[in-house]
Parts: structure tokens; C-alpha cells; sequence
């Protein structure tokens, strides 16, 4: 039996660098697109904050998905800033992930056994105000191929190291060509067997999902695995539903990690709904990650209570492939902590 064609994206969506240029920027254009006034979160106890070091930045597609005239939107609220991102709360720190300390060489990060990260980009096709790397010194990583030398010399030292993440920033933020560079830099790489890409574009800017990408990919010797983020299941329509399928029909594996938040999907049927939908397209549940304590996003913290009524009602609805772990990132654990079952909080 012959494979099904990849679905074709819309012919008439612009290319992908043409929708991050029209990005909306600013705060007064997000909040006209949608019908809303300052006034309208005032009076929803949500008053807005006018940030230019992490301004709003979102592309349309992302925008298309919102409902107009909702202040509430789950979408919305991901992009949002708000005047609570300024409240200094206990806790609540600039690297909180202690990243600082696992930076093994510029744009490298070494912290669990045989694999490492590499902060590929320095920006992403959205802001998402709850970001865990918000603060990261983006400046003090690579820019050019030329400043990978040391990161590459480092992973091409280290036999143990079997998997390159793709992070960043987002990886798919580099273009084609320099997305190109890199894989084939890393695939001359003998004892590196497995490629990981962490991606948001294809939910926020699902027109990056172009031929180029998938004939790179589809074609790697690398045993290649895309892992998505997506929080809430309004992401998972229109075009991104077309993106998702044209990863999964290239012959990819899809996972998906979202981030458990305050308002936006701390609440069954959303769980429930984008699990759904995430296997609809041929996307596996991987994780649903406690919210890292980052400075500035405590108004998005579920406590971890809540995480675990909500993961047990997630298991008697659905079935065991279609739960993603819940886990929490501690700085200095050799691997994620999964805390379904755990009971401590500090
Ligand atoms: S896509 Fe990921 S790295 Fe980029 S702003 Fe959102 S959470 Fe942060």
C-alpha cells in the first residue's frame, strides 16, 4: 500500500519569513486585532504591562487562532504581558534551571549523560510570557557557524554523547541553509545517532514546515525526533493540524511537551481535548512539565496538587499512551523528575 501524499499547506500562505516580518510587535496592535481595550482587562483584574525588553511578538497564524473580544483566551493569555510579570515573589529567580552552571562551552549545554543541548537560535516566532529561558544571555551564544567550532569539538570528544538537542531560542528559527550546515556538521559526528528538535514553530508559524525542512529531515541519517509545544488544544487546528501531518507523514516521530498553566489549560476538558487532538495528528503526549520558577511568571504557577488531581483524571479518561508525564526540571537530577507521585513540594 502506497503512503498517503503529504498534504499540500494552503498555496496562498505567505512563506514562513514573511509571516515573522508581519508578526504583530506591539501590544496596542495585538489588543486591536482582537477587539479589546485596556480597559477590558482592568475590569478582568488582568491589567497589562508595557515591557520593551520582552515585548509582545506574535505571528498571525497564532493571532488567527484567538477568539476576538475574549480577554480570557487561552491563547492570548500565553502572549500576554501582563503587570504581574513585575511582582517579586520568593523564589522566583532569573536562572532558576541553574543553565548558567551546565553551559559545558559556548552555546552547549551538558547536563544529562549522553546527551546535550544546543542553543541553536537566539529567538523564537512567539514570546510566550511563562518562557523558562526569558532570561537567557542569548548574546553570549553563536551567531555564525564559524562559533559552533567549540561546541562541535566538545561533542566530537566525548564518545558517550549519542543525541544533539536542537533548542534555543528555536531551532527552526535558522534558515534552511544554516539549519542544513549545522545537521550535516553534526551528522559527521560518528557516535551521534539521534537528532532531537524542541519547536514551537510548528504550532505558532506551521508554514516553517516547507519542503526543505521535511527533504532535510526525512533524509538524515540521524534517527530524527520533533518535539513540539503546545499548550492547549486551539492550537491544534487550521494550519497546524496540516504542519503536524506533513512531520508525521515525512516519516518523523512527534512528541509534544506542554507546560502546566494558571488559566490557560489547568483544566480537565482542555487536558483532555489536547491529548486528543495531539494523537488525532500523530502526535504522542510526552510531557506536561511544572512550571519552571522563572522571574516574572509566577502568575502562571499550578501547584503541584492540582498538576496531580488533574494527571489521575487524565488517566481515567484516556488511554496510557494519550497521558503525558508530569514532570519538573530540578537543577542537578540526572534526568527529570516525574512528580505524579511524589508528594513533596518545596
Ligand atoms: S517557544 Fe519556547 S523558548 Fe521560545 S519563548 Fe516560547 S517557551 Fe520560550
Amino acid at each position: 500500500m502506497s503512503a498517503d501524499p503529504i498534504p499540500p499547506l494552503k498555496t496562498d500562505s505567505p512563506r514562513w519569513s514573511d509571516q515573522l516580518v508581519s508578526a504583530v510587535r506591539r501590544l496596542d496592535d495585538l489588543l486591536d486585532r482582537l477587539g479589546l481595550e485596556p480597559a477590558d482587562f482592568d475590569s478582568a483584574g488582568l491589567p497589562l504591562l508595557y515591557n520593551p525588553e520582552f515585548p509582545v511578538f506574535v505571528p498571525e497564524s497564532f493571532l488567527d487562532r484567538m477568539e476576538p473580544g475574549n480577554p480570557h483566551d487561552p491563547l492570548l493569555l500565553q502572549v500576554l504581558p501582563l503587570g504581574a510579570e513585575t511582582k517579586e515573589v520568593p523564589g522566583f529567580l532569573l536562572d532558576p534551571l541553574e543553565e548558567e552552571a551546565a553551559r559545558a562551552v559556548p552555546g552547549l549545554l551538558h547536563k544529562y549523560q549522553g546527551r546535550v543541548l544546543m542553543i541553536a537560535a537566539r529567538s523564537c516566532a512567539v514570546n510566550c510570557r511563562y518562557c523558562f529561558r526569558r532570561n537567557y544571555p542569548y548574546q553570549q551564544e553563536p551567531s555564525c557557524l564559524a562559533d559552533w567550532e567549540p561546541a562541535l569539538d566538545y561533542i566530537r570528544s566525548d564518545n558517550s554523547i549519542h543525541e544533539v538537542i536542537l533548542s534555543g531560542g528555536d531551532p527552526l528559527m535558522l534558515t534552511d541553509v544554516r539549519l542544513r550546515e549545522l545537521h550535516d556538521l553534526l551528522s559527521e559526528i560518528p557516535h551521534l545517532t539521534r537528532l532531537r528538535i524542541h519547536t514551537r514553530l510548528p504550532i505558532v508559524l506551521p508554514s516553517r514546515v516547507n519542503a526543505e525542512l521535511l527533504s532535510l529531515l526525512a533524509s538524515s541519517r540521524f534517527s530524527v525526533v520533533v518535539v513540539v509545544h503546545a499548550n492547549h488544544p486551539r492550537e491544534i487546528i487550521g494550519d497546524c493540524a496540516v504542519g503536524l501531518s506533513r512531520l508525521k507523514q515525512a516519516g518523523l516521530s512527534l512528541l509534544n511537551q506542554s507546560v502546566l498553566l494558571k488559566g490557560i489549560n489547568d483544566n480537565i476538558d482542555a487536558l483532555v481535548e489536547l491529548s486528543e487532538r495531539l494523537v488525532q495528528e500523530g502526535v504522542l503526549p510526552y510531557y506536561l512539565h511544572q512550571l519552571d520558577r522563572v522571574k516574572g511568571v509566577s502568575h502562571f504557577e499550578v501547584l503541584p496538587q492540582r498538576g496531580r488531581e488533574l494527571i489521575r483524571e487524565l488517566r481515567s479518561r484516556l488511554p496510557g499512551y494519550a497521558v503525558p508525564r508530569y514532570v519538573q526540571e530540578r537543577p542537578g537530577e540526572s534526568a527529570k523528575t516525574v512528580i505524579e507521585f511524589t508528594e513533596e513540594w518545596e
